[in-house]
């Protein structure tokens, strides 16, 4: 910055609009998803701020109604990967020397515009694209993406307000330089606002992506790169290419120049990622940084201090929202014997009021799962416990894909605490619950703690403040998010900074400074005023 210490806007966190009866927000997305439901697409890989239709093409349909088309999209081969990095490295050139306050023009503008003009259409696309209803969509899509934009800009300030001490004689300054090369992004079907994010972030901080967002998320990703477009991201910055992982990957990691990936997904996928720039590493110029937000095995434990319908609650949105495919839904449940008979109605009774469907009606809590994989999996684990007599169903179990992937939402109870859907992730609506003896609360910590080999989130529920700080400290390493009283989803960018530990992931916290100060490598300057002319020291004398 040459010519001012600019403040930049203080960020606050996007109102979430209610979409209530009769309100503006609610006509405009309605209307929006009836226009684009209705029509078709045609959405292109984007290199050097072109539009590049290859011609090899593959459909979108939303999971909720997978017979029905809403456009296509045209996939990258090798070349186009190839060119993605070659137009990237160009484009560093002149975007890792651009003034900060430029760059942050950029992505405040992208913020305001999907606060307004863009709000209902990136809603709507997150509805189709991923059967979102429109507080999923909105949560997401509109105001988490909001939050990441504005927020990330004031920790960009934070970040270069970071300097040394100096002193009358020498001068001390750092500079957080971009990384030098390009930056991989690879992003999950499950949030439109992570697949925003982290690209974005990334170039914020002066860095060129290559960016590769889910198969199952494209219709949504055509929004943000016509966001990005029109906030004035210039050419080059951020490239995208859709198409084969396995290939554009492999691609991407050859490269010499490849300097840091931004992951977030499955576990499996990272951990391999992870081995083939391991594999690599001789050939890179610069050590890559690996950043990565993967899978999760969430847990809600209720103390019998706890309000039974606090916990039925909890367990409801916390399970069921977004189908269960959020990485922090809660997906097991520990339960005091003395509770579970007041639990229980609860969530019997809450579930019988909710209704499953698309999301272009608005009344549904609950709507289809992204694909056919997805269903297949999540079904193939429901029909397992059918014949276990460790398991019972006590609500849900049904599913049908004949029109669209809808599971019901699922209560699966086990006297096995290391039963299958106890350990692994099925991302779905599916929570196992196991009944604990009141007594045996402390055994339970160690249990939740050994379970899994997740530690992404995790919720204690409980009025008793001793038995609460047990909890905190028992499970310290079994969650990077931990609740007290509440879901264990819904993190706030510049409130709950998210990220798990163990195989959940790196936990360098998207929503915080902490996730920025892996896409820079500073560089210390030391000027000194007086320089010295003789190299002998008084005590030489
Ligand atoms: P996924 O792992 O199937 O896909 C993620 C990305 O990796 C996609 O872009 C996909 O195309 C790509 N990919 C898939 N196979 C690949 C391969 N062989 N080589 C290279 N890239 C490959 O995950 P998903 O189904 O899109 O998302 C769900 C997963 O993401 C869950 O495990 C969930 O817990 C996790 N997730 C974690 C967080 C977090 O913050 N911890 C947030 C969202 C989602």
């Amino acid at each position: 910055m040459g010519k001012g210490f600019f403040k930049v806007p203080p960020a606050i966190n996007e109102p979430v609009l209610s979409y209530a009866p009769g309100s503006v927000e609610r006509e405009n997305v309605l209307k929006a998803y009836k226009y684009m439901y209705n029509s078709t697409i045609e959405v292109p890989i984007y290199i050097n701020g072109k539009n590049i239709k290859t011609g090899k093409t593959q459909t979108m349909s939303p999971p909720h109604d997978h017979q029905h088309v809403v456009g296509i999209y045209h996939t990258a081969n090798k070349s186009h990967v190839e060119q993605a990095i070659s137009t990237a490295l160009e484009a560093r050139k002149t975007w890792s020397q651009l003034p900060w306050e430029q760059r942050a023009g950029i992505f405040l503008k992208a913020a305001e515009l999907i606060a307004g003009p863009y709000r209902a259409k990136i809603n709507a696309a997150t509805m189709i694209a991923q059967s979102k209803t429109v507080h999923q969509a909105e949560i997401d899509a509109a105001c988490e993406f909001i939050d990441f934009l504005r927020f990330n800009v004031q920790f960009m300030t934070e970040i270069y307000n970071d300097q040394p001490q100096s002193t009358n004689a020498t001068w001390n300054r750092i500079e957080y330089r971009p990384l030098e090369g390009f930056t991989y992004a690879v992003t999950p079907f499950n949030f439109t606002a992570i697949a925003g994010n982290l690209p974005a972030c990334m170039a914020l901080m002066g860095n060129v992506v290559v960016w590769k967002p889910s198969d199952s998320q494209i219709y949504s990703a055509k929004v943000i790169m016509d966001v990005f477009e029109e906030a004035g991201v210039p050419a080059g910055v951020i490239n995208v290419v859709f198409g084969d992982p396995v290939m554009i990957t492999k691609t991407v990691l050859s490269s010499p120049d490849f300097s840091g990936l931004h992951f977030t997904g499955s576990t499996f996928i990272f951990k391999e990622l992870w081995k083939q720039i391991g594999v690599n590493i001789h050939n890179y110029k610069t050590y890559p940084r690996i950043v990565g937000e993967t899978g999760g095995k969430d847990f809600i434990l209720a103390h019998q201090s706890a309000h039974p319908k606090q916990v039925a609650t909890g367990i409801i949105r916390g399970a069921f929202e977004f189908q269960g495919q959020k990485c922090s839904a809660a997906s097991r449940a520990y339960l005091p014997k003395s509770l579970w008979a007041d639990i229980k109605a609860h969530l019997l009774e809450d579930l019988k009021s909710i209704k499953m469907g698309g999301p272009e009606d608005l009344s549904n809590f609950v709507t289809a799962v992204i694909h056919e994989g997805a269903f297949d999996k999540i079904t193939g684990y429901i029909e397992n416990t059918k014949s276990n007599p460790a398991v019972e169903i006590i609500a849900g179990g049904g599913y049908d894909k004949s029109k669209g992937y809808f599971i019901e939402p699922t209560v699966i109870v086990t006297t096995d605490a290391k039963y299958e859907t106890m350990c692994t992730e099925l991302f779905g609506p599916v929570i196992t619950i196991f009944i604990y003896e009141d007594a045996a609360f402390e055994e339970t910590l160690e249990l939740i703690d050994q379970t899994s080999e997740y530690a992404l989130t995790g919720a204690v529920f409980s009025t008793d403040r001793y038995a609460a700080n047990v909890a905190t400290r028992a499970l310290e390493n079994s969650a990077g998010n931990f609740y007290i009283n509440d879901k264990p989803t819904g993190a706030v960018v510049g409130q709950q900074p998210f990220g798990g530990a163990r195989a959940s992931g790196t936990n360098d916290k998207a929503g915080s400074a902490q996730n920025l100060l892996r896409w820079v490598s500073p560089r210390m300057i030391k000027e000194t005023f007086v320089t010295p002319e003789d190299y002998r020291y008084p005590f030489l004398d």
